[in-house]
């Protein structure tokens, strides 16, 4: 029989880190052909190629290396591939994944995934989540679901998906409506159809740079201003609550929005915006009034990304609100699990 080819890439993280000596910290060393050798059983499920695009800790991943993937990406689905993996550090995958997600037009899934611990760890996570992830690229249940996340046998999709925890095998999380799917003895299963998904053109300017800055306790908002005399062109403020902030760091984003667009998320972790509800000075009926455009269910590192995204795709100022509205909001599922593009 033939099996469905799909495609790794490697791109660095823990999953693929060694230590040079007994004590010294691990970094990337190893390639995607070594990942994907010790993976049991891998070959007999798909016809793996394998290459090698990055040896990078994720932090170091940028907006570039990103849109070379998403080329690589595409190249092998164009030639093929059932669906394509990247293996990354976990640290910053769930910008990754929604970055990807942003750009990502085809109905093959692209898959990411990691590991918690270290290849030479008792109980190494990489290469069950390299499995489950090729599971998940090979299933007709995947299409149409855009760049999926596939951690410790739970499939999450880009959109949702959060790091929440710092070292457990349980680290990612769908905190506000949970996991797409699940895999079970190697089958992955999905809670609900995919989503429908608007993409975005391809950056025009590349040298766009959005900020985000918290709001805390006793703040009055000077660091977001900096960020724009320092030539941020936006500035997405992770608010407190349902998107609050000081009434001096209100004051601060009725000037700041003169300048540049300014973007409300909450903090928080999981839940929306409100849009209606607090009436003080600082709250989101008044941040709004003062041009400020709410993120809805987009979390702030989110929201950072899509702003990005709309800004260097030469997104007019006048309609970002509008485009922020229908990324901000509930999906609307596409009912037929089978649909593609
Ligand atoms: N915890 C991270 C990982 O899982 C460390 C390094 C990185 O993100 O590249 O890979």
């Amino acid at each position: 029989m033939t099996r469905p080819s799909v495609a790794i890439a490697s791109l660095g993280g823990t999953i693929s880190m060694t230590a040079a000596s007994a004590g010294a910290g691990v970094t990337p060393t190893l390639d995607a052909a070594q990942l994907a050798a010790v993976v049991p059983g891998l070959t007999q499920v798909a016809e793996i190629s394998a290459e090698s695009l990055l040896q990078l800790p994720s932090a170091s991943l940028s907006f570039d290396h990103l849109l070379e993937c998403l080329r690589w990406a595409e190249a092998k689905v164009d030639a093929g591939a059932v669906g394509v993996v990247l293996t990354q550090g976990t640290d910053t995958l769930e910008e990754t994944a929604f970055f990807l997600d942003l750009y990502w037009d085809r109905p093959q899934p692209l898959i990411l995934t990691g590991a918690m611990r270290t290849p030479a760890a008792v109980s190494a996570d990489g290469p069950g989540n390299l499995l489950a992830a090729v599971q998940t690229a090979i299933a007709p249940g995947s299409r149409g679901r855009g760049v999926l996340v596939v951690m410790n046998d739970t499939i999450h999709a880009a959109r949702w998906v959060s790091k929440a925890d710092a070292l457990s095998l349980h680290a990612f999380v769908s905190p506000d409506g949970g996991a797409a799917g699940r895999l079970v003895e190697g089958r992955p299963g999905y809670f609900h159809g995919p989503a429908k998904r608007p993409v975005i053109g391809r950056p025009q300017v590349h040298t766009v740079r959005v900020a985000m800055v918290e709001a805390l306790l006793s703040d009055d908002g000077e660091l977001a201003e900096l960020a724009v005399q320092a030539g941020y062109d936006a500035v997405v403020v992770a608010a407190q609550g349902a998107g609050h902030v000081s009434f001096a760091f209100a004051e601060r984003i009725s000037r700041i929005g003169n300048t540049v667009p300014v973007v409300i998320a909450s903090r928080t972790g999981g839940g929306s915006t409100a849009e209606h509800t607090y009436g003080f000075v600082g709250a989101e009926i008044d941040l709004a009034a003062r041009g400020a455009l709410l993120a809805g269910w987009l979390s702030p590192r989110k929201a950072r990304l899509l702003l990005r995204a709309l800004l260097a795709a030469g997104m007019p100022r006048a309609e970002l609100g509008e485009r922020l509205k229908k990324w901000g909001k509930l999906p609307d599922f596409i009912p037929d699990a089978a649909a593609g593009h």
